[in-house]
């Protein structure tokens, strides 16, 4: 018999496909808005400025002071530019952390965003922010930062460093696996979940050998897509937790933590749920989920060992601390040596055991 659920989709427009950053305009017509400011990351300015330029009229100026983890000294300047420059919407072009400064600044003036996600992290379809402020990482789930419309053109990811996309790429399959887990999932996150992973899963090979492959950065985009979807769908749990204490405490690197971690909590949760990762061991083709993962990781050449970000062991015990203090809903409840058994595993890069 089935399992209950409930489904609500919430979905921007989505305009996916090779060229399609030349569309951006039609679709700024379509949002009823003429005067954008693009953003951008100082190492994207270059592309933000050959869009305005595209754009013309369309827009009335560039910030190109994005910077990862959303600190609200950026988004006060930018809102300040914003508000010179008499902008109406925004165009957010990059990954997450470009698109995490637009959200910021819908959150306090409600303005449209048009997002041109040129990563694999998957924010440009959620409805949640995370914000630092004196140091602290919070985070807020609310409509009014979801963007209303997102260009994917995988022609722009092909700039993407080979190891960032392994690890942004393994960041997606995270929130996909998670979401086969959730408390609230449905049979449409969880449809979304594995064919993202499968997606990726066949994209991530082939980019690490030819890393403009147009057929594989375009599966990836579309992977990735999903996994977004899936993220900003259903709630996540131990495996976010972590990367979240990990990247907000320690300030470890936001995709590679995810890569590192995500056989390690895997293996900890699919001792209690192995049927609902059975799907994930099955598309690895290895004894479980979490020994598939590491394999695949390691194929990829994405990194496996925390000590390498430069974590120490004594950060594990204050780490497991830290996420056991508030902890996510977890199907398998959060034990303390068990929790600090599985980071020292990731700490060494050690392969997770079988089920
Ligand atoms: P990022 O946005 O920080 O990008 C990393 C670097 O790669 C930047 O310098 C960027 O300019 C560059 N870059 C991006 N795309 C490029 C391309 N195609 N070619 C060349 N360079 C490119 O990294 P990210 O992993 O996408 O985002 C991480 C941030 O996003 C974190 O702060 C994380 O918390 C947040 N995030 C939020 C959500 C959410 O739903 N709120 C989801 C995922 C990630």
């Amino acid at each position: 018999m089935r399992e209950s659920f409930i489904y609500k989709g919430t979905i921007p427009r989505i305009v996916f496909g090779a060229g399609t950053i030349t569309r951006v305009a039609d679709e700024l017509n379509n949002l009823g808005r003429h005067k954008a400011l693009i953003l951008s990351t100082p190492n994207q300015e270059a592309d933000a400025r050959t869009l305005a330029n595209r754009l013309g009229t369309l827009c009335v100026g560039v910030f190109s002071g994005a910077v990862m983890h959303t600190p609200v000294e950026v988004t006060l300047q930018a809102l300040q530019v914003f508000a010179d420059t008499r902008a109406d919407c925004i165009i957010s072009l990059g990954g997450g952390s470009t698109i995490g400064l637009g959200k910021a600044i819908a959150y306090k003036n409600n303005a449209d965003q048009l997002v041109v996600a040129t990563t694999y992290a998957g924010s440009e379809v959620t409805p949640i922010l995370g914000q630092t402020e004196a140091g602290i990482k919070t985070t807020v789930r609310d409509l009014s930062v979801l963007p209303e419309t997102v260009v994917y053109d995988p022609e722009l990811t092909y700039s993407l460093p080979v190891n960032m996309t392994m690890t942004s790429g393994l960041n997606a399959i995270a929130h996909a696996v998670e979401g086969l887990y959730a408390q609230d999932r449905n049979p449409i996150s969880s449809m979304m979940a594995m064919d993202g992973i499968a997606a990726l899963h066949r994209a991530l090979p082939a980019i690490a050998g030819d890393h403009q492959n147009p057929a594989a950065r375009s599966d990836a985009l579309y992977g990735s897509w999903l996994c977004g979807v899936v993220l900003g769908n259903v709630g996540m749990a131990l495996h976010h937790k972590m990367c979240h204490t990990l990247g907000g405490s320690f300030d470890l690197p936001h995709a590679e933590t995810h890569a590192i971690l995500l056989p390690h909590t895997v293996a900890y949760t699919e001792a209690t749920v192995p049927h609902l990762l059975e799907p994930v061991a099955a598309l690895m083709g290895s004894e479980s989920a979490a020994t598939g993962l590491f394999d695949f990781a390691r194929t990829i050449g994405a990194p496996s060992k925390l000590q390498d970000l430069g974590l120490t062991v004594r950060d594990l015990d204050k780490a497991t601390e830290i996420a056991l203090r508030n902890p996510y809903w977890n199907p398998r409840p959060l034990e303390t040596v068990a929790i600090r058994e599985m980071l020292q595993k990731a700490f060494e890069g050690a392969r997770p055991r079988q089920r």
